[in-house]
């Protein structure tokens, strides 16, 4: 295991990283599944915001014909998301998920030291680890009692991450909110709308005006299609052009994650219909559990429990949810739950009842 010191193995990596923690995900059903002794096929898992539909069947189909033998191509997925967004091509910019995407824009900033970015909280985590990655301190702004966001960006942030919906809140950025953010600053403002399909509305259209403004997507979401690791965003041609030169070869995405990409988007039906039945489940949810109103495939809970306590008798019914203290400024009394099939919905709810029942 090598002989040197613990002061030698540290001095060889940077220092920022000790004011990191590992990024938390949701759990998994082999963890559960080995911990409370019940098997995968009888866990539900809602708390990790994916698609219980899946992708359109096209995608079997598609990932069945692969050469992994060969390096992706992403002629046909380019193409795939210039007619699905109405963007040309010189516009859209790829990578291994939407975390991929996110990682080559921030390793273009020029960052200098004392330079910050705005983060307001309680939001995805990665944020933060990019920033301090980058060299970066997080400036971190709590939301107001709507979980909107302050619109000043101090000064000294070179780049602003919004989340819209946001994860875990599920609240939205209206377009006069973020015009004045995008007017008020010279920071490259980050626009996260990983959810925005289960939203009533995408701010896309402003990257056409603002040329401090990339929205990020990705296909993890309503297109079903998280394992597959594939994101995007929308930047002006300025920003994507040099991001093309920063980039991983083939962007960070595969032959499998392209098939997928290009199958998924060339179903747009399918999308559209499993975005629906989710989103009317999440109103059934909303009315039922009372939770803050969302946009998102989410909804996002305070517990008279501690959240962890709340999470941990869900989890021992076979039920995952989101426990939210992970996510800084979520305090101790938030979870967050993701919308499944109605049957899923229907035992969380059975659950919720006799949680929430119970002394
Ligand atoms: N942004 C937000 C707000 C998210 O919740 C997630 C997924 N957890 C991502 C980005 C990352 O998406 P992807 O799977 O495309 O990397």
């Amino acid at each position: 295991m090598g002989s040197h010191s613990d002061s030698w193995r540290r001095a060889k990596l940077r220092p920022a990283l000790r004011s990191l923690k590992p990024y938390v995900a949701g759990k998994g059903f082999g963890e559960i599944s080995r911990k409370y002794g019940i098997r995968p096929e009888d866990i539900i898992k809602l708390g990790s915001n994916e698609n219980p539909y899946g992708p359109s069947p096209a995608v079997k189909q598609a990932l069945a014909g692969i050469s992994p033998e060969r390096y992706p191509e992403p002629e046909e997925l380019l193409a795939g998301l210039e007619s699905y967004t109405g963007f040309p091509e010189d516009m859209i910019i790829i990578g291994a998920g939407m975390d991929g995407v996110m990682d080559t824009i921030t390793r273009i900033l020029p960052w200098q030291s004392g330079e910050c970015t705005f983060i307001p909280t309680p939001t995805f985590s990665y944020y933060e680890i990019l920033t301090v990655m980058a060299g970066a301190r997080p400036i971190f702004s709590a939301r107001g009692e709507q979980s909107e966001i302050a619109s000043e960006v101090p000064k000294n942030a070179k780049m602003a991450f919004l989340c819209s919906p946001n994860n875990p809140t599920g609240n939205v950025i209206g377009e006069e909110e973020l015009r004045a953010v995008l007017e008020s600053t010279e920071a490259i403002v980050f626009l996260d709308e990983a959810y925005v399909e289960f939203a009533e509305k995408s701010l896309v259209h402003l990257v056409n005006s603002y040329d401090n403004l990339i929205v990020g997507r990705t296909l993890s979401k309503a297109f079903g299609l998280a394992g597959m690791r594939l994101g995007y965003a929308i930047a002006p041609p300025w920003i994507a052009d040099q991001f093309r030169r920063a980039a991983p070869p083939f962007y960070g995405i595969t032959c499998a994650s392209t098939a997928a990409g290009s199958a998924a988007l060339s179903d747009l039906p399918f999308m559209h219909n499993s975005v629906e039945r989710i989103v009317s489940e999440r109103q059934r949810l909303d009315k039922a559990i009372k939770s803050g109103s969302s946009q998102a495939n989410f909804l996002y809970l305070e517990t008279k429990l501690p959240s962890d306590e709340f999470a941990q008798r869900f989890l021992a019914r076979g039920i995952i949810i989101r426990d939210c203290r992970s996510f800084r400024g979520a305090g101790e009394h938030h979870v967050r739950i993701t919308v499944g099939t109605p049957q899923e919905n229907d035992r969380f709810l059975k659950a919720f009842r006799e949680i929430c029942e119970s002394p």
